[in-house]
């Protein structure tokens, strides 16, 4: 089977690229050559010419091809936006911020001048910024204060086949600031779709029938093997696949690997690791590298060098590695056909992160990795007919997650009717009213004919962080532990401010045991904190102590830039000193939506709908047994984790939620 490239039957205008006889050189010396060898290059001007008077229009290129890195620099080049920004938004922060690095190299100018970007608690732009990454989320929250995108000429929304919601909310977000700004006689304001592959008809109808423009990229052909018997242990299987390929084929043909998130890329890059040194002397070195969007970005570095001669690289990687970044010299692609998503479950109101079976689409834009300078291969870890039983598309995001914050922030811009917002995808109307419901248990809206939001919600819209921990916030006023609760809302809110290399997890866990608290994980991330203030932030400190030193950098970072917006508001930063039931008592105030209960035969389950729930064995109250937990999410492996969690007393919960709890906690 030979990967066919998706050539669907619709008007498009064909802009002819890159050759696909390209000997595939990389011998680049600079970047301004690597720039006009790039496929995109060559319909530079057709692609101005034709976006010049459109304005709308969907861009569907080959990975690699050079959408994200130079569509915005050609707009902007041809000169037409001189006052105004151009906006590209992109659904990871780590995709913003490398792509604005590169693209400010390209330019040779310094970062946070003309190329800027904008991810959350973090803007590196300035008044000369022209060109700004940014991730859609923080786009989303600009339009609060400007719903017309007054400072755009231009936004460009990238990696649309991803689906996340803040992308899908934009689509109805850029759709109403477009026709708002053509109804007033303002400048146009364009929109571009980007994506590597996507159901171009479902997104061109979206947007008024806007044209397709495609630019043909390099695609050689990907050998397509399945396995001929369902495999239980995916990772186990990449493995053996791994050494299979490493065995079989030459040096210096790297190999890309599809995982599903953190813990597991790090075990199975140690796995790797190992087993290679038992290998006999003659077998090309292994360089094995992680990639993960939480991975240090010195280490995400080196996955973009290139392989020394007679060595080969094994990159491990999560599904950021499908279309936002690209990877030279792969050759062969394992793919587990696994991803970590987000599902949501309306009834019961729980997100559960949850590894999940991949679309078809993910399997063909993961096989297609193997193919961008040389044919190669993929070996996909399922059978043919569990492809078969794929879905064609990734879900959409805001069909299978909480919705809160999503309503929280049309609300906030403004928007009417939100149970009737204009949704590419409608989620379902349960997902919806859930959403709503759970907003008004929080203070934030009220139901009238249509949700109204309150003044409270207001305030929690204000705070880039999801509903129930701003609701942590304005709660903290009332038990004058703003200082504490600040302090572990933005130790939340960075990726984990631990550090467990793989080989020396018993030391990292021996080492920390001195921060555990016995109220639960948010006083232990409380404890490191002010540990860390403690040493000053001390870099060496944070290595001895098995902990991330950069995470914790961002966390105090964060937290000043949380501290402000209190004072904006009005909120008394206040320290409640040693008082721990102050703070669990605010976490109670916006997760008693997240309670466990204990049983009798020592077995948690959750309040809101009774579901067995654990403990997860990270967690610092994992040997013991309280009554009543809260938790910050759940994750499903081989049980359902809680993680994050306090211990809590009943009383707490009555107090913050008391119909909620009369309703839920009366069948014990
Ligand atoms: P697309 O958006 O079409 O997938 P990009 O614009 O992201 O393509 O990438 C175009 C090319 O730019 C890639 O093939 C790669 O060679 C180069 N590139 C992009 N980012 C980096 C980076 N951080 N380091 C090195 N090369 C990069
Ligand atoms: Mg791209």
């Amino acid at each position: 089977i030979t990967l066919y490239r998706n050539n669907q039957n619709m008007k498009k205008q064909r802009l002819a690229g890159g050759s696909s006889s390209g000997d595939g050189s990389l011998n680049y010396t600079h970047l301004q050559d690597e720039r006009r060898k790039l496929p995109i290059y060559t319909t530079r001007h057709r692609l101005l010419k034709a976006l010049q008077p459109m304005s709308s229009a969907i861009v569907i290129g080959e990975t690699g091809s050079g959408k994200t890195t130079q569509l915005p620099q050609y707009l902007y080049e041809s000169g037409q936006h001189k006052k105004l920004m151009i906006a590209c938004t992109q659904p990871r922060r780590v995709a913003a911020i490398t792509v604005a690095q590169r693209v400010a190299e390209e330019m040779g100018d310094q970062l946070g001048h003309t190329v800027g970007y904008c991810v959350r608690f973090e803007d590196c732009t300035g008044k000369d910024t022209k060109i700004k990454y940014m991730t859609d989320g923080m786009l989303l929250r600009e339009a609060i204060h400007d719903p017309l995108l007054k400072r755009y000429s231009t936004v460009i929304l990238d990696e649309c086949h991803e689906r996340t919601i803040h992308t899908d909310v934009l689509f109805g977000v850029v759709k109403k600031a477009q026709a708002e700004r053509k109804e007033r006689g303002m400048i146009l304001l364009k929109i571009i779709v980007m994506s590597a592959t996507m159901d171009v008809d479902h997104f061109s109808n979206y947007f008024n029938k806007a044209p397709v423009l495609y630019i043909e990229g390099r695609q050689y052909t990907v050998k397509i093997m399945y396995t001929s018997e369902p495999q239980s242990d995916y990772v186990f299987s990449a493995l053996a696949a791994v050494f299979q390929v490493h065995e079989e084929s030459p040096p210096n043909e790297d190999i890309l690997v599809f995982l599903t998130g953190q813990e597991e890329i790090e075990s199975a890059v140690k796995s790797i690791k190992d087993i290679a040194k038992d290998l006999s002397q003659d077998s090309p070195p292994l360089i094995v590298c992680p990639m993960y969007a939480a991975l240090p970005s010195n280490l995400q570095l080196r996955i973009f060098q290139h392989t020394p001669k007679g060595s080969r690289k094994v990159i491990v990687a999560t599904n950021i590695a499908e279309t936002s970044i690209t990877i030279h010299g792969i050759k062969h692609v394992i793919d587990t056909g696994k991803v970590k998503a987000k599902v949501f479950n309306p009834f019961s109101g729980l997100d559960l992160l949850k590894v999940v079976n991949t679309s078809k689409a993910q399997a063909w834009q993961r096989s297609g990795r193997a193919g961008r300078e040389a044919p190669g291969t993929c070996y996909r870890l399922y059978t043919e007919s569990e492809y078969d039983q794929m879905r064609d598309n990734t879900l959409p995001e805001i069909q299978r997650c909480n919705l809160s914050s999503v309503i929280l922030q049309l609300l906030a811009l403004g928007i009417e009717d939100v149970l009737n917002f204009d949704f590419m995808d409608k989620p379902s109307k349960e997902s919806l009213e859930n959403a709503v419901n759970q907003l008004e248990l929080l203070g934030a809206v009220i139901k009238d004919i249509k949700p109204k939001l309150t003044p409270e919600g207001r305030k929690m819209a204000d705070f880039p962080l999801e509903p129930r921990l701003a609701k942590v916030i304005l709660a903290a006023k009332d038990h004058s532990c703003l200082e504490e609760i600040l302090t572990i809302v933005s130790a939340l809110s960075v990726d984990s401010v631990y550090h467990t290399p793989a080989s020396k997890k018993d030391d990292a866990v021996a080492v920390r045991n001195k921060f555990m608290a016995s109220e639960g994980d948010h006083l232990t991330l409380l404890n490191i904190y002010r540990a860390y203030k403690g040493v000053n932030c001390n870099k060496q400190w944070c290595h001895d102590n098995f902990l991330n030193g950069r995470n914790l950098r961002t966390a105090v970072d964060v937290k000043k830039q949380l501290k402000e917006i209190c004072t904006r508001q009005q909120l008394p930063v206040e320290s409640c000193g040693q008082d721990t039931t102050a703070i669990r008592k605010c976490l109670c105030a916006g997760f008693f939506m997240n309670a466990a209960e204990l049983q009798k035969e020592g077995q948690y389950v959750t309040v809101s709908s009774r579901k067995p729930v654990s403990i997860h064995p990270s967690s610092s109250i994992f040997q013991c047994k309280p009554a009543y937990v809260i938790y910050n999410e759940l994750i499903q492996t081989s049980k359902c984790y809680m993680r994050d969690l306090s211990v809590v007393d009943a009383d707490w919960l009555y107090d913050v939620a008391p119909s909620y709890f009369r309703r839920k906690l009366s069948k014990k």
